[in-house]
């Protein structure tokens, strides 16, 4: 995961704001959080290095954009036509955008936006019932093609059932509030939207406790350090393997490899002469039989320690192809393939894993004689 600030500050618009972290950790300094500047790392997508490559690269993870401000924000509007520029140009990079602004999404679109580009996620923010209800209505009529929602910090019991109705959400993210003055989350509130989430067969996901957690009725001051891992250790998060599934027969392998192809990174990747010689001393059944090894010891576990650095970028045709087709990390296979981090890999995505890579493999092999 990446986090890019174009431009840094914020004005508090709902009850969600009341704490927030970027004026705590401002007024640290002596900063007013109120004051919208860009920041240094305004272009960050697209800087390169010496060798005329992007510094960011795809396989440092999805990247969170305005962590320290909100995207839509008023203030911002002369600077989003470059935001959009840049993510426009960098198709192999997937930015993940939260919002408390979505009133203002529309007004905000770049020209080609259609329904929207296929390398953004738009999560909504609502911390209450209230802000659900005024901000989810909006979102379910936004032309945009991964929708999420986070409840954080989290208020109260929120019921979003009508909106998980739509069809339109793919994920819903818990949390609490973090600092010395934390409102209390609920772990009962946790659960009942958990339990939306299972009902229309949305994933779930629970991020972290925030400082003051209430449990069976009991109220506990949680550190920073553990809020995550003691949500992580609730155990709860959900994954339905059956939208998963359906997502993914939708997208063929010819789309996903046609999606690939528009991506400068993955393109770059193609077979040396030395690998294309592998394969043909081999045959393609061996190949298949190493792809189907490679991706029960690199990808199948649901915990992986060295995570986007598994799959070496030389040294076999398969690694060549899981990195031209997005299939090297879990991360990557999150990103492009619809299949979630976290758990295992079902027998079924370790087929079809396999079945991208071997089709990638077919087609660079199509000029050579495999006989
Ligand atoms: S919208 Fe987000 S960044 Fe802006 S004030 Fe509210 S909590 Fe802070």
């Amino acid at each position: 995961m990446t986090i890019w600030n174009p431009w840094h500050g914020c004005k508090k618009i709902s009850p969600g704001c009341q704490n927030c972290y970027v004026y705590r950790r401002d007024s640290q300094f002596g900063k007013d959080s109120s004051i919208v500047t860009k920041t240094s790392s305004f272009s960050l997508p697209i800087k390169k290095n010496r060798a005329g490559e992007y510094k960011l690269q795809a396989t440092e993870g999805d990247v969170y954009t305005c962590m320290t401000s909100d995207f839509f924000l008023p203030e911002a509007d002369l600077w989003r036509k470059e935001i959009w520029d840049m993510i426009r140009e960098r198709t192999d990079l997937h930015f993940v955008i939260i919002t408390k602004r979505i009133h203002r999404f529309v007004q905000c679109l770049p020209g080609d936006w259609g329904e929207g580009y296929n390398n953004v996620t738009v999560i909504c923010t609502c911390e209450n019932q209230e802000q659900a209800d005024a901000r989810l209505p909006i979102f379910l009529e936004c032309p945009i093609r991964y929708r999420e929602i986070i409840e954080e910090p989290m208020l109260e019991e929120i019921h979003i059932e009508p909106y998980l109705a739509s069809g339109k959400i793919r994920a819903v993210t818990c949390g609490g509030e973090s600092g010395q003055n934390a409102r209390i989350c609920n772990y009962d509130w946790v659960l009942e939207t958990r339990r939306q989430c299972l009902a229309y067969g949305v994933a779930f996901y629970f991020k972290q406790t925030g400082a003051r957690f209430q449990k069976e009725g009991r109220v506990y001051q949680i550190d920073r350090r553990f809020q995550m891992a003691q949500a992580k250790k609730a155990g709860i998060n959900y994954y339905p393997e059956v939208n998963l599934i359906i997502d993914r027969s939708a997208q063929s392998v010819e789309e996903i490899l046609q999606r690939l192809s528009h991506s400068e990174f993955r393109s770059r990747f193609q077979l040396s002469l030395e690998e294309i010689s592998y394969i043909k001393k081999k045959g393609m059944e061996t190949i298949r039989r190493h792809a189907e090894d490679f991706i029960r010891q690199r990808l199948f576990p649901a915990e992986i320690l060295n995570d986007g650095k598994q799959t070496p970028m030389r040294g076999h045709p398969v690694f060549i192809a899981q990195h031209a087709t997005a299939t090297c990390c879990r991360s990557c296979l999150q990103k492009w393939h619809g299949i979630p981090k976290g758990r295992e890999l079902t027998e079924e995505e370790q087929d079809y894993v396999v079945s991208v890579i071997l089709e990638w493999l077919y087609r660079q092999m199509k000029p050579y004689d495999l006989g």
